[in-house]
């Protein structure tokens, strides 16, 4: 059973439907009604030590990723963060550890004006952090992984596949160049924002490109064209034998950028405000599933992605 079927069966339909539900389990986040104009946008993601994160990683870079990656989910909705919870599992009391997971949690909140306004607090054999984060759009502006129409074009937000190059590079014991785009992912939170009114559709990329536009042409009862030569990568990524680069771009995970749709004509309006933020990859189709090109030749890359279970 796949993660997201054990969720189905057991989790979604399990409770009261609420009036103030605009959006449940399903999406990035959930979206809730708090006002006449506002909705609270709202994510948990938790990360465990030797799952998440190598055992090695920096303090600072556990309570930044932490942070980040559910950052990046509400960037993924449009939305304009508010406030973190923060749950903490630790095996022992490490002052200075401590001072340094703080330092990182402190530093990502600061940049996004974000505030900790509670949490929780456990021992655990397992090092484990679990955040919720809160935010908030206009209402009726949250953008969601439903929504992709027929001919619009698929972007995403910047390079590909480099935080899956460097973790294999840890993996494999070699000195890496990458590790801070792995340990301290840069949510796309200004640019999340900015894509209300233009996205027809959007995701964060934390599972793999393949899955999370999956999930995207999922909701979206439609199918992709995909042109592999297109999508934005780093030069190590470009420089790696064709099979190795695009098993890291289409199957690797935590880049924490944003996959979107959107139709042509806002494309060229956004491209106008904003130049050189948003990267063109492929178009929806009516057609079901996935289909890869590269270089106008069909190429056949099997799409798996991270799945827990
Ligand atoms: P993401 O990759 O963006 O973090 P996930 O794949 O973790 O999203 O989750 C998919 C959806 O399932 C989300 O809407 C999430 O809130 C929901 N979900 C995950 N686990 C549970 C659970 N135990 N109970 C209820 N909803 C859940
Ligand atoms: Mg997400």
């Amino acid at each position: 059973m796949s993660e997201f079927s054990l969720i189905n069966t057991h989790f979604k339909n399990s409770t009261n439907r609420h009036q103030n539900t605009v959006l449940g389990i399903g999406d990035d986040c959930a979206v809730s009604t708090i006002s006449a104009n506002t909705e609270l946008v709202s994510c948990m993601d938790t990360l465990i030590a030797g799952r998440h994160f190598a055992f090695e990683t920096t303090a600072y870079a556990i309570g930044y990723k932490s942070v980040a990656v559910n950052l990046s989910d509400l960037a993924s909705m449009g939305a304009t963060p508010y406030a973190i919870l923060l749950g903490l599992s630790l095996p022992k009391n490490n002052a200075d550890w401590l001072k340094e997971f703080a330092l990182g949690v402190s530093d990502i909140c600061n940049q996004f004006h974000v505030e900790l306004i509670g949490g929780d607090t456990t021992k655990s054999d397992v090092l484990t952090i679990s955040v919720t984060a809160l935010g908030f759009v206009k209402k009726g502006q949250a953008i969601k992984r439903g929504g992709a129409k027929i001919g619009d074009m698929i972007c995403v937000s910047g390079n590909i596949g480099t935080a899956s190059l460097a973790l294999s590079h840890i993996l494999t014991g070699q000195q890496t160049t990458l590790q801070n785009a792995l340990d301290l992912p840069m949510p796309k939170v200004d640019l999340g924002q900015k894509l209300v009114g233009y996205a027809s559709s959007m995701i964060d990329i934390s599972d793999g490109l393949g899955q999370d536009l999956g999930h995207i042409l999922t909701a979206g009862g439609v199918g992709a064209v995909l042109h592999l030569e297109d999508i934005p990568c780093d030069d190590e990524v470009d420089a790696l034998p064709f099979d190795k680069k695009y098993q890291h771009i289409l199957n690797g995970g935590d880049d924490y950028e944003l996959c979107f749709t959107i139709s042509k004509d806002n494309f060229d309006k956004f491209n106008a405000l904003h130049p050189n933020q948003i990267f063109k990859i492929g178009k929806i189709t009516e057609q079901q599933g996935l289909q890869l090109y590269h270089r106008h030749q069909k190429v056949d890359i099997a799409i798996q992605g991270w799945e827990h279970f």
